[in-house]
């Protein structure tokens, strides 16, 4: 299987290339040249297959023979060591909760996989890399867990100081090992400046193998396909028309929803469910593809995102016709106090509690069974646990919710980084002295 990249001004690689990579050099997205189809003989035994079976047979069609198939089941078997369990919340409703996993959020998904392959290339090949992240709060807790004590890697995370939760700052500080944090005195945006300058330092590039761990990498994106699989296949007993209603920020979440429907997975309809950062669905209602920038701040932080970048590799699914992708996807935006309204209702109604980036998936849902009268099984996507946003969980609710056993023996671990200004030679000082 080769990658192309959707600029098309550089050569295609394989699935290894991709991944160290990241980027293709022309700044397009790598895609696989032509997603597979899984056999008949699949889809109609997946209901007997395990979370790690399925995962195995899709991420192999896209691998191929790079993996050997014993080796590609032990990564899985190592990434995916916690459930995910699709809970009925009614009687055409269902909850894809994505976040038993250490960070507590869906990317673990794909930093698992991602932090498995590279591993293993780099063993293979002797070799090994420093992998160098900015982070505002989610991805970085993914990255750092999902990496910790992998061979041949160390991960340097820079957060904004002060502009964290607790929470996501323990995630990122209380590992050590191969994993370290540096506390910059700063801003996310002066976190990313400062890893951009590292990237194009050329002495650091002769000394160092340097390599990012961003979400667009083609390693996070495929595993995200497994999940969309493993409900189709849990559900499918029933015989009934799917909907998938995904909280969407950068759309890396829904458009490996896209590469499990063009893998061969029956689907009606997806539903992107945004927040005030709303480019997608104004999209797909007008035509006018209008980036927000800056992007608006949210009680959804995680999807505060104004200019998406997974759009091409959407685009690129659907032919570039944006009829083809209305036919498929159909967007929904809230505000904040529809989110916290989303949240009570859930709790009220149904007795569950949604962080609020999954109340927004569920409120597209609910629109559109609403509008369309739709009689097909709904399944909203939990993107997180809602213990990782208590503040804004006790303003909404009006007390504060219980929290689940291990975070709060996360809570109580020591955080250990090191602090540093936004001065970049102090910063190429640390990682000249850090770096392996
Ligand atoms: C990253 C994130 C999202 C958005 O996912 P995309 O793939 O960027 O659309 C939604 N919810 C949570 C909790 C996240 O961390």
């Amino acid at each position: 299987m080769q990658f192309f990249s959707t600029n098309r001004q550089s050569p295609d690689t394989n699935f290894e290339q991709a991944i160290f990579q990241g980027l293709p050099p022309d700044n397009g997205l790598y895609m696989p040249e032509e997603i597979p189809k899984l056999p008949v003989s699949f889809w109609d035994n997946c209901d007997k297959l395990s979370f790690n079976e399925i995962a195995f047979h899709v991420s192999e069609a896209f691998i191929g023979d790079l993996i050997a198939k014993e080796t590609l089941m032990n990564i899985l078997n190592e990434a995916y060591d916690f459930d995910t369990p699709l809970t009925r919340i009614d009687v055409n409703t269902y909850c894809l909760e994505l976040f038993h996993g250490p960070s507590m959020a869906f990317k673990d998904f794909g930093a698992k996989f991602m932090a498995g392959v590279m591993s293993y290339f780099l063993k293979k090949s002797e070799q090994r890399i420093n992998i160098l992240v900015a982070t505002s709060g989610d991805t970085g807790g993914a990255v750092a867990q999902g990496f910790f004590g992998k061979e041949n890697i160390t991960v340097t995370i820079l957060y904004p100081k002060g502009k964290v939760s607790e929470l996501q700052e323990k995630q990122l500080t209380t590992l050590g090992g191969n994993v370290s944090a540096l506390e910059i005195d700063g801003t996310f945006d002066d976190c990313q400046a400062l890893v951009k300058q590292a990237f194009l330092d050329v002495e650091l590039k002769e000394k160092f193998s340097l390599a990012s761990a961003n979400s667009i990498n083609i390693a996070r994106l495929i595993p995200q396909a497994f999940y969309y699989i493993y409900a189709f296949s849990r559900l499918k007993a029933l015989n009934k028309e799917i909907v998938f209603s995904v909280p969407s920020g950068n759309f890396g979440n829904l458009t490996a929803g896209l590469i499990a429907m063009k893998m061969g997975m029956p689907v009606k309809q997806f539903i992107a469910a945004t927040n005030l950062n709303k480019v997608v669905p104004e999209y797909l209602n007008s035509g006018d593809y209008k980036p927000i920038s800056p992007s608006i701040a949210t009680i959804s932080n995680a999807m505060d995102v104004g200019n998406p970048s997974n759009f091409p590799r959407m685009f690129e699914i659907f032919d570039k016709d944006i009829e083809k992708m209305k036919s498929k996807i159909t967007g929904y935006f809230y505000d904040d106090e529809q989110t916290r309204e989303g949240i009570k209702e859930i709790y009220g109604q149904k007795n569950y509690l949604t962080c609020p980036h999954s109340a927004i998936a569920y409120l597209g849902l609910k629109e559109y069974q609403k509008l369309n009268n739709s009689d097909a099984i709904g399944v909203f996507l939990s993107t997180a646990h809602y213990s990782k946003f208590l503040p804004d969980m006790e303003a909404t609710l009006g007390y504060l919710p219980e929290i689940p056993e291990r975070l709060k023996s996360l809570l109580d671990k020591t955080k250990k980084s090191e602090q540093l200004t936004t001065n970049y030679s102090d910063f190429k000082d640390y990682l000249l002295k850090n770096l392996k």
